[in-house]
């Protein structure tokens, strides 16, 4: 790995948040807050119920909002600041601790939640407070449009073409935090590997797609990646004065 990447693509999942303790709909039981997945996060039950999906985010968003970013996020902001080649962040968190850490490059593929989305005209509003079915549109002044900015199942993930690019002209690929079975996300290794990435993994421990990672590194990523972190920014800095620059 002693080399100096030009493209680093850094995939990072709930993993990622739960160490800043916020959960997800993943967990054990299967809820998220105590509710079913498809109550709250499909497109069907946004149509068939809008208010009920709004009152759920609108009572996730304060926790969300007040989840301090860990480690692991602060070290992401390091690897950008510090390291000379491209650093992009792609997400499937709707928190905002990668913004909160100070990051940037962030791609949100899931929506975040401090968003919402006016079906009428297409504004992108963001919004701290409760947003639902009675919020005027600040754009097209028009109610009962307003969605939240979250990618419901069965709904596509924002920013693929964009990511797609990312993915295959990226030299390094990380994932981290992100269970290996959520699509399109999980498949995003096949690509990067088949356009000549290094893949490595970061999780409590191996995912079923872990043949496609060239390293996985176990354990709490707060505790591994600023290691890694490190790492990877020194042998950017002895190369450099190897070479003379
Ligand atoms: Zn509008």
């Amino acid at each position: 790995m002693e080399k100096i990447y030009k493209r680093i693509f850094i995939l990072t999942g709930a993993g990622i948040s739960a160490e800043s303790g916020i959960g997800t709909f993943r967990d054990a039981n299967g809820l998220w807050n105590n509710h079913k997945v498809e109550d709250v996060a499909t497109v069907e039950a946004f149509e068939k119920n809008p208010q009920y999906v709004h009152r759920f985010y609108n009572e996730l968003k304060p926790n969300l909002l007040e989840a301090k970013p860990n480690l692991a996020h602060l070290c992401l902001t390091k690897l950008q600041e510090h390291y000379k080649g491209q650093v992009d962040i792609i997400t499937q968190n709707v928190d905002v601790l990668h913004e909160k850490a100070g990051s940037k490059n962030i791609y949100h593929m899931h929506g975040k939640i401090d968003e919402a989305i006016c079906l009428n005209c297409g504004h992108l509003l963001q919004s701290n407070d409760d947003v639902d079915m009675s919020t005027i549109c600040p754009h097209c002044a028009m109610a009962g449009f307003m969605k939240p900015n979250i990618v419901f199942f069965g709904e596509m993930p924002l920013y693929m073409p964009e990511i797609e690019k990312k993915l295959r002209e990226c030299d390094l690929f990380i994932s981290i935090g992100t269970s290996g079975v959520v699509y399109p996300a999980a498949g995003f290794v096949h690509t990067a590997k088949y356009y000549g990435a290094y893949t490595i993994e970061f999780n409590l421990e191996k995912t079923s797609n872990n043949y496609l990672f060239d390293e996985h590194i176990s354990g709490k990523c707060t505790e591994t990646l600023p290691q890694f972190v490190e790492q990877l920014i020194a042998v950017q800095e002895n190369m450099e004065n190897e070479n003379g620059y």
